[in-house]
Order: structure tokens, then C-alpha cells, then sequence
């Protein structure tokens, strides 16, 4: 009987509900260069870019609907017998559309706006402009809601105290490619915990893991959500 769990989801988790991954075949880095969307610099350089793309995918996350891996987990943390720690580097919302609480989004969300002049954050306008003035200073410097590459994840704390603390962690849908998330599973390994891969292909760090699973996300999370919750 394992006490708190927690899951580490990634962009795999989603792709069955039409949202496209970032490395596989067809994903978002095959279309677009990393350089040229997702850093600071490549915002300080052509902000009105960095904004359509952002624009374009949260228009495709508004109409998408969670699928029975996001729901699962919503059940899994409405019924196990201890807590069950949810941490998304996935920007979309299917998790909350799914019912799950609390979701730590360490990448951000496009579901906010953050000021780049003060911090401050309001709900994201269907289409965001760089001149866009902030609510609070009105400064025009809105910038999306997400961690870029080479800026400091979110509730990087709180994050450290759940995996010093859990007994089983769960890796769903990612590809052990970006740090720190990539390097979540050694650490809650360290402090005792129990640890399982559920992704469609071996990833770059199943090897790391004590057990791993290999399928299609909306088979193997509700197969194994149900396994617990009959326990
Ligand atoms: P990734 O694209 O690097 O890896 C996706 C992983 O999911 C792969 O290992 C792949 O084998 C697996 N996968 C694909 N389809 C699956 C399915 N149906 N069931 C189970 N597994 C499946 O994604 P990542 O590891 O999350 O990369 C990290 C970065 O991608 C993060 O920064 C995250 O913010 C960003 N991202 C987020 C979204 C989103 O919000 N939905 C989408 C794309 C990328």
C-alpha cells in the first residue's frame, strides 16, 4: 500500500485529446525552431511572432477536451486514501477540464498573462499583444503566461518538499528531455519513493525507473488508476 503519489505529466498525456507534442513526428519542434518562439530572446527580438504562435495554440487548447487519462487521474485523486499530487509541464488546461485540483503547472498556462514589467498576471485575452497594457502598472509589455527555455520553472519549492516526501512517482507522457522535470523521478527516488514510467514508447530515461509501461496514455493511465483504487 503505497502512501501520497505523484505524477509528473507531460505533453504525451494530452496528445490524444489532438494537442501535438513537442518531439514526435508531426510535433511542434518539427514545424517551428525553439530559437525562434520559446526563449526571452527570441520574444525581445520579435515579440509580435512569439505571440501568434502562443495565440495559435491557446485557440487550439480553448476547443480541446480532456480525454480518460486526464479523467482517471481526476478519480484517482478523488478516492485514493492519501494525497495525490498532480505536476504538469503541459500549458494546456485538460487537466482541470478533467476535474483534478491543485495542478502545479511549473511551465505556466495559457490560461493567464504575465506582465513583464511588474509580475502581474489576469486571465489571457482570446488574442494577446505585446502592447497590450497591464491591468495593474499599464505597462505595455504583456508577455504569455510560460516558462521559455533558460528561464526558472514555477513552484520549483513546493515541487522539491512533495518529491522529498512521496511513495510512489508516476511519469506520464513525457520524454525525459527537459530538466528539471527529466530529473524529477532521481529525486524522489532519493528520498525513498517507489517509481513508474506510463508512456507510449520507452522514453530517454525509462532505464531509470523501477517499472515502466508502454501504450497509449487513455489505455494504461485509467488501467492503472483502477488497479490502485481496487487495492
Ligand atoms: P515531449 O513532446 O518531449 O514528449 C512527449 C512524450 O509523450 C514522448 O515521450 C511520447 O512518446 C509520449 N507520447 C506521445 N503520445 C502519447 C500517448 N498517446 N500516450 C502516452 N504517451 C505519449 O513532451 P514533454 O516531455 O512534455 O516535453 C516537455 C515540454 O513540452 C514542456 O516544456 C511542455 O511545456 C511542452 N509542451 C506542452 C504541451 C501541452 O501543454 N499540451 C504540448 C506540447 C509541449
Amino acid at each position: 500500500m503505497h502512501h501520497s503519489i505523484t505524477i509528473l505529466t507531460g505533453a504525451g498525456i494530452s496528445a490524444e485529446s489532438g494537442i501535438s507534442t513537442f518531439r514526435d513526428p508531426g510535433g511542434i519542434w518539427t514545424q517551428y525552431d525553439i530559437e525562434d518562439v520559446a526563449t526571452p530572446e527570441a520574444f525581445a527580438r520579435n515579440p509580435a511572432l512569439v505571440h501568434d504562435f502562443y495565440n495559435t495554440r491557446r485557440d487550439q487548447v480553448r476547443s480541446a477536451r480532456p480525454n480518460a487519462a486526464h479523467e482517471a487521474l481526476a478519480r484517482l485523486q478523488k478516492s485514493y486514501s492519501a494525497p495525490v499530487h498532480i505536476i504538469t509541464q503541459n500549458v494546456d488546461d485538460l487537466h482541470e477540464k478533467g476535474g483534478a485540483v491543485d495542478v502545479i503547472h511549473m511551465h505556466g498556462s495559457y490560461q493567464t498573462a504575465l506582465c513583464a514589467a511588474c509580475g502581474s498576471r489576469w486571465p489571457a485575452p482570446p488574442a494577446m499583444r505585446h502592447d497590450d497594457p497591464c491591468p495593474s502598472c499599464a505597462a505595455p509589455a504583456t508577455r504569455p503566461d510560460v516558462v521559455w527555455f533558460g528561464e526558472m520553472p514555477y513552484h520549483m519549492d513546493q515541487i522539491d518538499e512533495i518529491l522529498s516526501t512521496t511513495s510512489l512517482f508516476v511519469s506520464i507522457g513525457t520524454s525525459g528531455a527537459v530538466y528539471p522535470a527529466a530529473g524529477f523521478h532521481r529525486l524522489a527516488r532519493a528520498a525513498g519513493a517507489a517509481t513508474l514510467e506510463l508512456n507510449l514508447e520507452p522514453s530517454e530515461i525509462t532505464a531509470m525507473f523501477d517499472e515502466a509501461r508502454h501504450g497509449p496514455a487513455t489505455q494504461l493511465v485509467p488501467a492503472w488508476v483502477a488497479t490502485l483504487l481496487a487495492e
